[in-house]
């Protein structure tokens, strides 16, 4: 018997390592970003961050009990297929290329600008996704537009814990530039904990829910989770 445990119901000794290594991420200790080891699972590839959001969802909250219509924006494979599984759920799958998401048919969504009526749904996740946006106070404000009264998305990033202001620069386009000073090649900005602050001007009311410091369950060393990455959760 292994000692770590994956969703997909495998368990081994330790995982595997993921990730690219950034000197801008270990410097500002970025939670849900960079190099890691012992977090990805040989068997279905699931990262500590996925398994996060799938706890998260099934300890946290009642979409397995309640009807519930959620949209996933940009979704990763293995969430998408656990929460379109979910009988309660009516799942909506929304990308730029929605091509690359056919098992979930997904519909063109450009986060900025999205052709849902307000208050649409009661869940949303966009999981990683806002450090690749451009406008991304736009895209908040299209979340929370879409969002129904009450209910909530999960807005995950990188987010530099020690950084108080967000790393932002219009004139660093070039991807090597990118990579030093946000950490990632396709990241248009490094997050620091103004985050909250943002999504607090847009409307939102964001809960840090942490699986170690609210006590989630027993079990969790099992999943080898990051300790320092909570799940932003922002309710309308
Ligand atoms: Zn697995």
């Amino acid at each position: 018997m292994g000692q770590f445990y994956a969703f997909c119901g495998k368990s081994y000794r330790k995982f595997m390592h993921e990730g690219v290594k950034s000197p801008v991420f270990k410097k500002y200790t970025v939670a849900g970003g960079g190099y890691k080891k012992n977090v990805k699972c040989p068997h279905c590839q699931s990262t500590d961050r996925t398994r996060l959001l799938y706890l998260f969802f099934k300890l946290r909250t009642d979409i397995y009990r309640n009807k519930t219509r959620l949209l996933h924006i940009s979704p990763n494979m293995l969430l998408a297929r656990e929460l379109q599984s979910i009988p309660t759920v009516e799942y909506t799958c929304g990308a730029l290329t929605p091509e690359c998401f056919s098992p979930f048919n997904a519909v063109k969504v450009d986060v900025s600008k999205m052709t849902f009526d307000e208050n649409s749904f009661d869940v949303i996740v966009c999981n990683h996704v806002l450090e690749h946006v451009p406008d991304d106070a736009t895209a908040m404000r299209e979340i929370f537009r879409v969002l129904k009264p009450g209910g909530f998305a999960v807005l995950q990033v990188p987010l530099a814990l020690d950084l108080e202001k967000t790393l932002e620069d219009e004139t660093i386009t070039g991807r090597k530039e990118r990579k030093i000073v946000f950490g990632q090649t396709d990241h248009l900005r490094l997050y620091g904990v103004d985050y909250f602050d943002k999504l607090s001007s847009i409307g939102f009311r964001v809960v840090r829910d942490n699986p170690f410091a609210d006590n989630w369950a027993d079990d969790l060393e099992r999943y080898s989770l990051d300790r320092n990455e909570d799940v932003f959760v922002c309710y309308k």
